[in-house]
């Protein structure tokens, strides 16, 4: 699942190679997936997508929106957009294409679960897409220890770090997936209820999401999770399906997994308490 690191890596491949380009022909709901959600009928988009020229790609949390003129299509998190550059032949399995002018493509295929939504931007009110637009990232100045302890205040001493961090789009785009490596650097263990935290805890945990994060992004996304041109990040997890079961990179002592909060959380036992 894509979060935040791919997300904008994503959009800025998009605006790189697709900005500025004429769609030709559009199609979605190509091959029936149950669990492929669309914005109304798909039928409609072959014939609302026909003619718009690609405007500005942005991540938004876990989320990618494109904008087509009026109109904007918002990719989620379960859903890949790969470039299909001119003559390179399509996949017979996928869900939305965009060919445009020059003959490329931009193909959407869904796994377990994803949603591709023509919408229109002033009156689209999904909650994930509204606060994914409206809370500041973490990746921004914005997002400064003041905001950070503002967020603190939702939450109660007996949630846990991974509760506070990872659920209730409190921080849209910081999933189970990010967590982990930000949880290592900051030493504190998914389970560690809060009310056991002391002021330097927060601030570690605070750092952690802000340096975590911008490697992530400056490399490219995670190795674990692909980019438009269906390359893997060039960020190097520690906790991973990738890593567990091999030594931590701090202390060497093996890397665990365990289930929790509806996720696989990865942890050091000996560096997150
Ligand atoms: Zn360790």
């Amino acid at each position: 699942m894509i979060e935040i690191p791919e997300s904008i890596t994503i959009a800025k491949q998009l605006n790189d190679t697709v900005k500025g380009k004429k769609i030709i022909e559009a199609e979605a709901g190509h091959t029936q997936h149950s669990f492929a959600f669309y914005h109304e009928d798909p039928a409609g988009y072959a014939n609302q997508m026909k003619g718009k020229r690609i405007g500005m790609a942005a991540g938004i949390g876990s989320m990618i929106e494109i904008e087509l003129e009026e109109k904007n299509f918002v990719i989620g998190d379960g859903t890949n957009i790969r470039y299909y550059e001119p003559g390179r032949k399509l996949p017979e399995r996928y869900q939305t294409r965009l060919t445009l002018e020059d003959g490329s493509s931009l193909i959407c295929t869904v796994a377990m679960y994803g949603s591709m939504f023509l919408i229109d931007p002033e009156v689209y009110d999904n909650f994930y897409y509204l606060v994914g637009k409206e809370k500041p990232l973490p990746v921004t100045g914005d997002f400064d220890y003041e905001y950070f302890k503002e967020l603190r205040e939702e939450v109660s001493g007996k949630n846990s770090v991974k509760e506070f961090l990872a659920t209730k789009q409190r921080i849209p785009g910081l999933g189970n997936g990010v967590l982990q490596d930000i949880l290592l650097e900051a030493g504190l263990h998914p389970k560690r209820k809060l009310n056991t935290l002391m002021e330097q805890d927060w601030r570690r945990m605070y750092e952690a999401i802000k340096g975590i994060l911008s490697k992530m992004l400056a490399a490219g996304g995670r190795n674990t999770e692909k980019d438009l041109f269906d390359n893997p990040g060039g960020y190097q997890t520690l906790l991973s399906k990738k890593t567990v079961g091999g030594p931590c990179p701090y202390c060497g002592n093996l890397i665990q997994k365990a289930s929790y909060l509806g996720g696989t959380i990865y942890f050091c036992p000996y560096c997150q308490e």
